[in-house]
């Protein structure tokens, strides 16, 4: 019954009887038997006491491999359930899983653990690990399981899954199903945390029951967990959820509608000096503004093609009972649409430019929602450019010059280029029209490389429609994010039936270029509270200036004259006149990120001075209320971080 084991690099063992994995690794070196973690038997994860008898590919896993570490994390969930188990016998357990960002366990709510109990839990797990026990690989039959968990419905659910031969582990009298590969001994368990406490749904279904989360990491090193401990704290650090709470920004409350924003003063604040700026920028480079309706007759929609192939994230149509069904709209472009149908348009009048900061509805999940990054109500920085076919280019190059002084101004600096084209091999799958796809892509190209730019190109990665431009920003997090974007469009001047009357007097078809800038302004807002940490730059601010007087009675009537002064200006100023001590107030206006902290006693009061101190700084500069003046004007002017 002989069998051969294929090793990564090609060779082949000849074995006449079953061997383990770790017997395998052995075999090959002594230190590679001590360093075997578990293998992967033919593309699947096994523990190292699994039994190799017929022909496989087998590679050995130790500390180097990625897989190394989903094993050690998997150990980890496993352990830290036997040892809750232990402390707590009441305690379910629902799903649980390990990947790259950590490990997690599901418990169910009834036996709820409290996150100032994870550093016992921590301890035991700590305990086992020093005790070294064997963790056991074992196949057991489903009715001997369905039996053990009885009282436990979330495993029974689980169970129905696995085939009759159910692969599982035990430690003690504990036992689990559902991992791939385990370390063999708790001893082999190295750096580990457990990070969290949370709600998550039964399955991940939002109609199931909510259970709670217990999240971890674990490492092989530990300058590894230090490390990734660290990012997590910044990532926490920089949360908009969390600044938008302590800064009263804004909130979102599921009782009076998922995923549907409350602006509070600051937040709105914040985001009506991004909607002015955004608007002053584009009516300067040529764009029209315009008012449209969030509604509108779901035909427009049937037309454009939402209405077969967006409809899932749209909210339900409103049946007037007239035989009119009303839309939320999910985009703006038929509504940009109706304007530039409402004239007859000549050649001579184009590039038509129509934005609009477009208030529009989309059904997301309800597990996908998050804080202001994604929602379901949204209002986009929109726009439609209308073009000749020759005029794409300098369009393009114009809407582009335009994005990177936006980002300058917000000091966005890491992102990137990415041109999609359609897929050279497929062209039937897109809008049939090879002239336009042609001279478009390379128009597109040649204004990227006119400008310098340096760019990915992503053959197959086009709409249907036409070829476009993303502009990829990183978040906090690190994830990828399209923050602008600029699209080609032949198919909806096609299906509207748009048209110019070009030179000859004869009607043409336009082409049509969505294009956003800044993106949502919830999104947008999400994505500048996380890169600013809540320190906003002194002209989006929500207060740019607090006026702190030394003493109430002696210097309130200055603070209130220097804060009516700074409003009177323009500047964003606040006085704090509440019956709270000095250092108290200047630590306050330090955590609520404002600015500029003016603090005024006799001294400033007599000479017209006041007491300066910056954002972030411990240092206090006298100077004379013009000389301030002056300072923030400028400080305003030039968009400057802080
Ligand atoms: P995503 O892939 O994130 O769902 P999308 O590709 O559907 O976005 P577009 O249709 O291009 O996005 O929408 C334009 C812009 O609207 C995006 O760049 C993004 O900034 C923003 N956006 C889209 N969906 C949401 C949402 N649910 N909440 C907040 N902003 C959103
Ligand atoms: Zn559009």
């Amino acid at each position: 019954m002989g069998f051969s084991i294929t090793l990564p690099d090609g060779s082949k063992r000849e074995f006449d009887q079953a061997i383990t994995i770790g017997e395998l690794a052995h075999g090959i070196s002594t230190s590679l038997g001590k360093a075997a973690l578990a293998g992967k038997v033919d593309g699947k994860l096994q523990p190292v006491d699994f039994e190799l008898n017929q022909d496989a590919q087998v590679a050995i896993i130790t500390d180097k491999d990625e897989e190394g570490l989903a094993v050690l994390r998997a150990t980890v969930a496993f352990v830290f359930e036997a040892v809750a188990k232990k402390a707590y016998p009441e305690l379910h357990f629902g799903e649980h899983a390990a990947d790259d960002d950590g490990f997690f366990v599901d418990t169910d709510k009834e036996n709820q653990i409290k996150i100032s109990e994870l550093p016992q839990l921590e301890n035991a797990v700590k305990k086992a690990v020093k005790a070294g026990e064997k963790i056991e690989s074992v196949i057991l039959p489903k009715a001997e399981l369905a039996d053990r968990y009885q009282d436990d419905p979330f495993k029974l659910e689980l169970l129905k899954e696995e085939n009759e031969e159910v692969h599982a582990y035990k430690l003690g009298d504990f036992v689990d199903f559902g991992f791939e590969a385990l370390l063999p001994n708790t001893g082999k368990i190295k750096q580990f945390k457990l990070l969290s406490v949370a709600g998550a749904y039964w399955q991940g279904q939002s109609s199931n029951p909510m259970l709670q989360r217990i999240s971890g990491t674990a490492f092989f090193k530990k300058a590894d967990l230090d490390a990734d401990i660290k990012r997590r704290e910044e990532i926490k650090e920089r949360d908009h959820r969390t600044i938008g709470r302590d800064l009263d920004l804004f909130f979102v409350d599921p009782k009076v509608g998922a995923g549907l924003p409350y602006w509070m003063p600051k937040g709105a604040t914040i985001r009506r000096v991004v909607e002015r700026y955004i608007i002053d920028k584009e009516v300067a480079d040529g764009y029209q503004h315009v008012y449209t309706p969030v509604l509108m007759n779901v035909d427009a929609y049937k037309t454009s093609g939402h209405w077969a192939h967006y409809r899932d994230d749209m909210f339900p149509p409103m049946d007037m009972g007239d035989g009119e069904m009303l839309e939320l709209r999910p985009m703006n472009c038929p509504s940009h649409i109706q304007i530039y149908k409402h004239h007859i348009r000549s050649y001579r009048e184009l590039p038509i430019r129509i934005a609009e900061l477009g208030m529009m509805h989309r059904y997301e999940k309800s597990g996908a929602l998050s804080g202001l990054q994604r929602v379901r109500e949204m209002t986009l920085n929109d726009g439609h450019t209308f073009v000749t076919l020759d005029q794409v280019q300098e369009e393009f190059s114009k809407i582009l010059k335009l994005i990177m002084e936006v980002y300058k101004d917000f000091d966005i600096t890491d992102y990137y280029f990415r041109l999609s084209y359609r897929d050279p091999k497929n062209t039937e799958k897109y809008f049939a029209n090879d002239e336009m796809w042609e001279r478009s892509q390379s128009m597109l190209k040649k204004a990227m490389d006119d400008m310098g730019l340096d760019y990915v190109e992503a053959e197959g990665e086009a709409a249907f429609y036409g070829p476009k431009l993303d502009i990829q920003t990183k978040t906090a997090l690190g994830a990828d994010e399209t923050m602008s974007t600029i699209q080609l469009d032949f198919m909806l001047p096609e299906r509207f039936n748009l048209s110019y009357v070009g030179q000859d007097g004869e009607e043409h078809r336009p082409v049509m270029i969505h294009r956003g800038i800044v993106g949502t302004m919830e999104r947008f807002i999400a994505y500048l509270i996380e890169i600013y940490k809540g320190a906003f730059p002194t002209w989006l601010a929500p207060v740019q200036v607090e006026v702190i007087p030394v003493n109430l009675d002696a210097h309130s009537e200055y603070a209130k004259k220097v804060r009516d002064e700074l409003n009177k200006q323009g500047f964003r100023a606040e006085a704090d006149l509440r019956n709270e001590k000095l250092g108290y107030k200047i630590r306050e206006s330090q955590t609520q990120k404002v600015p500029y902290t003016l603090v005024l006693g006799d001294k400033e009061m007599e000479a017209n001075n006041v007491n300066v101190r910056r954002y972030g700084t411990e240092e206090e500069v006298a100077k004379s209320f013009d000389e301030f003046l002056s300072e923030i004007k400028q400080d305003v002017k030039s968009y400057s971080r802080n």
